[in-house]
């Protein structure tokens, strides 16, 4: 904050006033300055705030947050505001804050966040354990006439049982020619023998979320699907070769996509290769050929190459990825 001459800095997204406060409540702003951090939430919220921050003043608004806010932060003349808050919450701000500038702050938080300490790795290990656990028990199910909707509720209800706090976002079974889309939302669809599964899922864990992606057959696949699943975890494996600490995160992308254009299959890798895991399912690094970053030891990340055959079939792998200063381990 000093560094951009902020006096005062207002938190508005959920993850990151857990990651400042400890707070995992849904409604709250954090305000941080150079005295005590404030934390304000409503009243459903004054025991919990109480008990999940350590030098934290807790404040409880009634009518208007930001006049809260504002009463907080009297003699600051130039505050920050997270660019992912809300126009109406700026405009309400702005009319608050009549002697303050407001300046929209970009991934402060964030680039702390991606770098996990030894606790958060923990917690996404759990996380990842709740995931392994529940996909082993799942393969058995995965049978012709079961339907896309019937394995990814099975999915979650066996992360759950697993441990996790709910699935990290919403499972993906996507299968035949709906593996074609890397986004593919669940149908009622019912497999048939020799179809390929596309099933991207994860746990979350205590808030922490991890991300994984298998890609597997109901007998035997096609040539071309059975090629193109090979060719994925070749990728997958030359992008996990590039990872070391210090590493720029668009080479990690070319291992990946070098090794598809090798095998003919350059436009039908159409995302980028990975992001960053952690309190949100998707945040920094990006790993694409545009990203700016570096990789470096702390880092938790997805590698996942994929290739898609319009209305054909496609395959997918994905790991969540932590960079030590010895090199990466899968989760
Ligand atoms: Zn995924
Ligand atoms: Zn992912």
């Amino acid at each position: 904050m000093s560094a951009i001459d902020l006096e005062g800095l207002i938190l508005t997204k959920r993850e990151n006033i857990r990651y400042v406060s400890g707070f995992t409540g849904s409604s709250s702003v954090a305000v941080v300055t150079a005295g005590k951090p404030i934390l304000i939430t409503d009243g459903r919220y004054r025991e919990q705030a109480d008990l999940e921050t350590s030098g934290w003043e807790v404040v409880i608004y009634s009518s208007d947050m930001t006049k809260t806010i504002a009463g907080s932060v009297k003699d600051i003349s130039l505050i920050g505001l997270e660019d992912s808050s809300s126009l109406g919450f700026h405009k309400r701000l702005t009319g608050a804050l009549a002697n303050a500038e407001i300046t929209f702050t970009d991934g402060m938080v964030e680039g702390l966040r991606a770098r996990k300490e030894a606790g958060e790795i923990a917690t996404i290990r759990e996380a990842a354990d709740c995931a392994r656990r529940a996909w082993q028990t799942l393969l058995p199910m995965i049978r012709p006439g079961v339907t896309e909707r019937q394995l990814a509720a099975a999915l979650d209800y066996r992360m759950m049982t697993a441990g996790a706090d709910k699935p990290a976002f919403d499972t993906i079974v996507a299968s035949g020619p709906n593996a074609s889309k890397p986004h593919a939302g669940i149908t009622d669809r019912a497999l048939e023998q020799g179809d390929q599964v596309v099933i991207d899922f994860g746990a979350r864990k205590d808030g922490y979320c991890c991300d994984l992606t298998r890609t597997v057959a109901v007998g035997e696949p096609s040539d071309r699907a059975a090629r193109i699943a090979a060719a994925v975890l070749g990728a997958w494996d030359a992008a996990f070769a590039a990872l070391a600490p210090g590493v720029s995160a668009p080479k990690v992308d070319a291992a990946a996509r070098d090794y598809l254009e090798n095998e003919g299959f350059a436009d039908q890798f159409v995302h980028g290769l990975g992001h960053g895991v952690g309190l949100e399912v998707h945040e920094k690094p990006t790993i694409s050929r545009l990203s700016r970053e570096v990789l470096d030891p702390g880092m938790v990340f997805t590698i996942e190459p994929g290739v898609y055959l319009s209305g054909e079939t496609g395959a997918r792998h994905e790991e969540t990825v932590l960079l030590t200063p010895a090199g990466p381990e899968i989760l």
